[in-house]
């Protein structure tokens, strides 16, 4: 059975699409897509040996070699024009590396009409990147499983339309999330501020160097942007 984080990824995916996943692990997403008709074909790319060998022995399990290819490769590498691929999905992993993946295989994206991003952490580096290369963010999901909350950005390609009328707190939050404001957005968002005020404090007894002063800065700046938003105090 897919987690529910994976299947809400999946659950973005166009039907009949030419799919990537990229860290695939298991390949369990690409193996569910297929099964499910979300994906006609897939490549399942990996950089490391042990999820590789993992995702080629799922496939195998279900006989779908025809269908899904495990290629091994960093990031968007294992992507060819050839392969025409149409959707990618980039999960577990964070925001930043989601980012610098996107950045590293920028002309391999020829064909891709969607990008499905699950960052773990630092979901605002992938929303920057998205405004930064005009993809645009279409929707947003937050959903807890096992204790840990999770993050799935949605963009298409865009024409530049840069919507969001607050841009630096907007991409922080999320647009669409911070419309929203669920319960789990605003116990993510409470864990969250606990931790940089742990972290503030622990910084108020270290030497003031120039670092720890624009840290700080960005802190106090995370703080005020959660009682903006998120305060039930007015
Ligand atoms: N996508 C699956 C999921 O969401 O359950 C697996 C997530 S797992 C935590 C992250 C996977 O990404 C690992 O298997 C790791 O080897 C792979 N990975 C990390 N950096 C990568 C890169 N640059 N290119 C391809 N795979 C990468």
């Amino acid at each position: 059975n897919l987690s529910r984080r994976l299947t809400a990824v999946a659950s973005y995916i166009p039907k009949s699409s030419i799919l990537a996943d990229i860290g695939s692990d298991h390949a369990y997403l690409p193996i569910y897509a297929v099964e499910n008709g979300l994906a006609k074909a897939a490549i399942a790319g990996e950089v490391a040996d042990g999820p590789f060998s993992a995702a080629k022995s799922s496939v195998t399990a279900v006989n779908l070699q025809n269908v899904i290819e495990v290629r091994k490769g960093d990031g968007l590498a294992v992507i060819h024009d050839s392969d025409q691929i149409e959707c990618i999905t980039i999960a577990g992993m964070g925001g930043a590396l989601i980012a610098s993946i996107l950045s590293a295989g920028k002309d391999k994206l020829t064909f891709a009409k969607r990008l499905i991003l699950q960052p773990n952490v630092a979901a605002h580096f992938v929303r920057n990147w998205l405004v930064d290369n005009d993809w645009e963010l279409i929707t947003e999901q937050i959903l807890e499983e096992d204790g840990h909350i999770y993050e799935i950005l949605v963009a298409d390609r865009g024409e530049g339309k840069k919507p969001y009328a607050q841009m630096e707190k907007e991409l922080f939050f999320g647009p669409f999330l911070l419309k929203e404001k669920n319960p789990i957005f605003r116990k993510k968002w409470a864990r969250e501020k606990k931790e940089w005020e742990r972290i503030y404090k622990q910084l108020e007894k270290a030497e003031a160097t120039e670092a720890i002063r624009e840290k700080k800065q960005e802190l106090l700046r995370n703080i005020q942007w959660y009682k903006e938003e998120l305060s039930d105090e007015t």
